[in-house]
């Protein structure tokens, strides 16, 4: 019994029979590689590089960044490392760019993946030494793209990740658009990941950075939650892999129902991994699928989680 309960503790992520579900970790750079291993992620399922490309006076070289990115993959030897691209603007405004201060609205201006049109040289830069990083490394690296909203800009995502020599591409689901197109874009890429964070906040029109709005970036919204589904569905249906790196991922009961809709991966802040590798490693997949459908068959946040927990006993 005591092992385990040190295997639900420390061992890979699964439900109590056996249904694997990688738990991975949320990340801002090398220095966080140490939580996440304590915590005993299996790899890294987003890696913001927004820390690398902030508060300076000019891009960072190629090579500055192939040494950031290789410490983190070198941490997860065969493991699988999930690196986002460049997610500037709005919150994240870049000191070696023209401001974006001017636009009326930051969170629907020039961010994410936008940006890249305007400057490609950043992002192919990045890309490069994202290449030549996996080159050197035996993780898994898997590459994908912030603030996707069409098909056709996740095509040209994937254009150039394969351009550049990149093993595997993929795209958040941080859209309303994109999570309502999930099929289109999934038929595009290697893997989907969703960002419920974003999600929540052009979902519900609700600023994430205004805290009087919390309710409506409540990860247990009903309205949420079917898009979630519907970016799930559409992924699958193209047979491709589709996780979940918003915090939603790292509530223990919210994580059981995501894996109820049939997410294929979690990936949270290192903290919250041990509560979730218990949760899932307590209850069956289809526990967690009967979860899901009563959530999903509420309407209002608080009665989603009441449903989803009766399904989940021995969950606070
Ligand atoms: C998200 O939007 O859910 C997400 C994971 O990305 P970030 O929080 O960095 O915007
Ligand atoms: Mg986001």
């Amino acid at each position: 019994a005591r092992q385990s309960v040190l295997a639900a503790v420390t061992g890979p992520g699964a439900t109590s029979d056996g249904h694997a579900v990688p738990l991975l970790a949320n990340i801002g750079g090398p220095r966080d590689v140490d939580g996440a291993l304590r915590y005993g992620a299996e790899g890294i399922g987003l890696y913001r590089t927004e820390f690398l490309f902030l508060d300076r006076a000019s891009a960072p070289a190629e090579e500055e960044q192939t040494a950031a990115y290789l410490e983190v993959l070198n941490a997860f030897p065969g493991g699988r490392v999930t690196v986002r691209t460049l997610d500037a603007g709005a919150d994240k405004p870049l000191a070696f760019l023209p401001p974006w201060g001017r636009e009326p609205n930051p969170a629907l201006g020039q961010r994410g993946l936008r940006l890249y049109e305007k400057h490609p040289e950043i992002m192919n830069a990045q890309l490069r030494a994202l290449a030549r990083a996996s080159l050197q490394s035996t993780a898994k690296l898997q590459v994908m793209a912030p603030m996707v909203a069409t098909q056709e800009e996740a095509a040209r995502y994937v254009a150039a990740c394969r351009d550049a020599g990149l093993p595997s591409a993929g795209v958040m689901i941080e859209i309303p658009s994109a999570a309502l197109r999930a099929s289109d874009l999934a038929a595009e890429v290697d893997f989907i990941s969703i960002g419920t964070n974003d999600l929540a906040q052009y979902t519900f029109a609700a600023d994430r950075e205004v805290g009087t709005l919390t309710a409506l970036h409540d990860p247990w919204q009903p309205a949420l939650l079917d898009l979630v589904l519907m970016a799930v569905s559409g992924a699958l249906e193209q047979g491709k892999p589709c996780g979940v790196c918003g915090e939603a991922a790292g509530d223990p009961v919210l994580a059981c129902v995501l894996v109820g809709i049939g997410v294929t991966s979690l990936s949270m802040a290192p903290p919250a991994l041990p509560a979730v590798r218990a949760a899932l490693s307590l209850h069956s997949r289809e526990q967690c699928l009967l979860a899901a459908q009563a959530a999903l068959a509420t309407t209002t946040p608080q009665e989603a989680r009441g449903a989803a927990r009766a399904h989940l006993p021995g969950l606070a």
